[in-house]
């Protein structure tokens, strides 16, 4: 079985771009940059953002951060969205989620312009990946294809199902697995919670991709020897011995599904670190864009 380190390729692709950037630089083009709109105090937002600001410093972007408290109103946000696709300044940028419920999310997702949607929300970037049009990928989806490239996992003609249909998970993945060509070019299941027979669809599976958000839902019973499994959940469940007071739970039960294995990701340091790897690598797509 082997592992699949998420933490480490991201940490390599991280230094690629940031490479990149300086090459970028000394060519007197200016440093990509990536704003984060984030609404209230979530802590799991405040921990996502922080991450992103972190990866952006090391990777040489210009980030910042733009704070609001939870009772702004929809039209005030729309006026923040509205400012940063007009700043030149700005190559691309995110509205964290999950967004107050007095605010309508679908309609912040489509204000924001295509050409800055780093995070591939846009139904314009969802309907150029959905026919494999250039455009910007949604991040977590695009983080799982370069693991595999990375580990050069075969999937062509593979039986790749995909446990959830979420627009940000489930939907893209399961396209991009379909698409002609290098790491794609397999043959797409996807399940969720109406499907029957679960467990005997998930035991053909020769490359598993869990988007389910239920931790321990895949068993060894339901992985077939030699797979490849994605473990893409991370759900808090409570756990007193950490500072935290929670730990992050995968949709896999590692002990048991591993050893059956061919390639596994841990949760943890697996799909998570390469999610913001893909928002990186985004922004210095919107940074070539912007300054050609
Ligand atoms: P989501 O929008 O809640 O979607 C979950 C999917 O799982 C839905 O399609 C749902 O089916 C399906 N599902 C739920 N219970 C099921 C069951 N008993 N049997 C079969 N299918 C079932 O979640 P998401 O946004 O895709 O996220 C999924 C997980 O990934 C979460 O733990 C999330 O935190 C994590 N995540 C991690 C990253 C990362 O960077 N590591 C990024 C994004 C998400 P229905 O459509 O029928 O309801």
């Amino acid at each position: 079985m082997t592992l699949i380190d998420g933490k480490q390729t991201a940490a390599d692709i991280k230094k690629e771009i940031a490479a990149e950037v300086e090459k970028m630089v000394a060519q007197g083009m200016r440093r990509p940059h990536l704003a984060a709109i984030l609404v209230g105090h979530d802590g799991g937002s405040e921990t996502y953002v922080a991450s992103k600001v972190k990866a952006c410093h090391e990777c040489g972007f210009e980030s910042s951060l733009l704070r609001f408290e939870d009772n702004i109103t929809e039209a005030e946000l729309l006026k923040a969205v509205d400012d940063l696709n007009n700043n030149p300044e700005v190559d691309g940028f995110i509205v964290q989620l999950p967004l107050p419920r007095h605010i309508d999310e679908q309609r912040v997702i489509e204000a924001v312009d295509p050409a800055k949607d780093v995070d591939g929300f846009h139904p314009i970037n969802v309907g150029k990946l959905s026919i494999g049009l250039p455009g910007f990928r949604s991040a977590t989806p695009a983080g799982i294809i370069e693991l595999l490239r990375r580990y050069h996992i075969p999937t062509r003609g593979k039986h790749c199902v995909v446990i959830g249909r979420s627009n940000i998970v489930g939907k893209p993945v399961a396209q991009l697995m379909l698409h002609k060509g290098d790491v794609g070019d397999a043959t797409v299941t996807i399940c969720h919670s109406a499907s029957e027979n679960l467990p005997e669809i998930v035991r053909q599976a020769d490359i598993i991709i869990a988007a389910v958000g239920r931790p321990g839902f895949v068993t060894a019973d339901m992985v077939k020897d030699g797979a490849t499994v994605i473990d893409v959940g991370t759900t808090r469940v409570p756990d007193a011995t950490r500072k935290s007071g929670f730990r992050l739970s995968g949709d896999v039960d590692f002990d048991s599904v591993a050893p059956k294995c061919a390639y596994i990701t841990p949760v943890p340091g697996g799909v998570g670190p390469m999610t913001i790897c893909s928002l990186m690598l985004n922004t210095l797509q919107a940074a070539h864009q912007r300054n050609t």
